[in-house]
């Protein structure tokens, strides 16, 4: 087992040890259900074949279908993919939706695709994986570097092959094809309502706190915009180029015009430019990482000043550094609960799919509100009985004792 399972793993245990689960529950919770490795041969521009390795793995569905994004890096492994995979299957039973967990992945650098590539991929992924995908199987979604319109190609793909037009078959999709309104921006929305939560309980007033967002694709970007129109001060954003700093406040939506411009942040006109590693330790009250794993770990954990983090990405805080973390007192919004904003509107998608009847956005607005609210008071409430600041254990207290509970009611043998 290697090193990002193996905390997964870690984690699991210790929660379970905390609430006394019976070992059997345990063990069927310790490994994924499936793990599907496929060959994905695409014809390049250059009349070349190129064969692509791409993953999916079915953590778990006992509360319902397998459900998680699939991610195109080139740093994808199937170690990665698995703890994915198991975050999805908390995540899901923390935000208490009818899915299990899963997760894939393609080892591919988008940016040195065609779209004509990108599109033949995407279908090739559909055509691999379409007898273990489904609406009632298995929906997957968007993740880092995969889009709407690549969902549009799996879903294309996936209803060529079984003769029926099936949109619930993948989340995320364009509105014009049975996506839903406000799902490009659901895991930022989300993810602030949460914030606000916390900073209501913790008596944290907007102009006493300085923001800091690490990563600006699709959620990193939308939480700032979020943030910036409801009067909070972000003053370091940074994507994979770089990141940029003006201690007086960064106006976000020039900040967004500049990267449609550019490609980057980085260089903008009102602000210096600073390394990623200087935007984690600034002095921001508040550090939302909004990229990939492992961003906060060992190295720089003692660096960190943030009173807060908000995980916005998936898994940015190592173990060893939460560990730091949690000594320096500092909360950690854990990704399991901060991020359930996106698959909570993938689950509204696919209830208007299956119903075939389509919400307005101030619905589906008002009804993720509700649904992430719940989740954040139980949790909350979870943290303050075990007399600690550890929000980690206590969403996973939340979420195991949900799947602990369908494993026992609908029986192991
Ligand atoms: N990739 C997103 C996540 O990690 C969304 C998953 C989904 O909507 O199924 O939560």
């Amino acid at each position: 087992m290697s090193k990002q399972f193996n905390e997964v793993i870690d984690q699991l245990n210790k929660t379970c040890k905390i609430m006394n689960v019976d070992n059997n529950e345990l063990e069927i919770l310790r490994k994924p259900d499936r793990i599907i490795e496929i060959s994905l041969p695409v014809l390049m521009d250059n009349g070349r074949v190129k064969v692509f390795t791409g993953f999916r793995v079915q953590y778990n569905n006992i509360r319902g279908p397998y459900k998680g994004g699939i991610r195109f890096h080139p740093k994808v492994n199937l170690d990665e993919v698995k703890s994915l995979a198991f975050w999805m299957t908390i995540k899901c039973a923390v935000a208490n939706i009818p899915y299990g967990g899963g997760k894939g992945g393609v080892i591919v650098d988008v940016k040195k695709l065609s779209q004509g590539e990108l599109e033949r991929l995407s279908r090739a992924y559909a055509r691999g994986f379409a007898d273990f995908i489904g609406p009632l199987k298995d929906v997957p979604a968007p993740d880092v570097y995969t889009n709407p319109q690549i969902m549009a190609w799996i879903m294309d793909e996936y209803s060529r092959i079984k003769g029926e037009n099936t949109p619930g078959v993948v989340t995320g999709k364009p509105v014009e094809i049975n996506g839903s309104l406000g799902r490009d921006t659901a895991t930022s929305l989300g993810g602030f309502f949460v914030f606000e939560q916390v900073l209501d309980k913790m008596k944290i007033k907007k102009n006493q706190i300085n923001l800091a967002v690490q990563g600006f694709g699709n959620v990193g970007m939308n939480f700032a915009l979020i943030a910036y129109n409801a009067g909070y001060k972000i003053t370091a954003v940074s994507d994979s180029k770089g990141a940029i700093y003006n201690e007086k406040g960064l106006n976000i939506k020039e900040v967004v015009s500049h990267k449609q411009i550019t490609g980057s942040v980085i260089n903008f006109k009102n602000a210096k430019n600073i390394t990623n590693e200087k935007l984690l330790e600034l002095p921001n009250e508040i550090l939302i990482p909004a990229a990939l794993e492992n961003a906060i770990n060992k190295k720089n954990a003692n660096k960190i000043k943030a009173k807060i983090i908000l995980e916005l990405g998936n898994g940015p805080v190592t173990q060893e550094a939460e560990i730091k973390l949690q000594k320096k007192h500092i909360l950690i919004i854990p990704d399991v609960l901060a991020n359930s904003g996106g698959v909570i509107v993938s689950y509204f998608e696919w209830v208007q799919n299956l119903t075939n009847y389509y919400w307005e956005q101030t619905k589906v607005e008002a009804d993720l509100k509700k649904q992430i609210i719940n989740a954040f008071k139980i949790v909350w409430q979870i943290m303050e009985s075990q007399n600690n600041n550890d929000m980690r254990t206590a969403a996973y207290i939340v979420g195991i004792r949900r799947l602990v509970n369908a494993l026992k009611i609908r029986g192991i043998k």
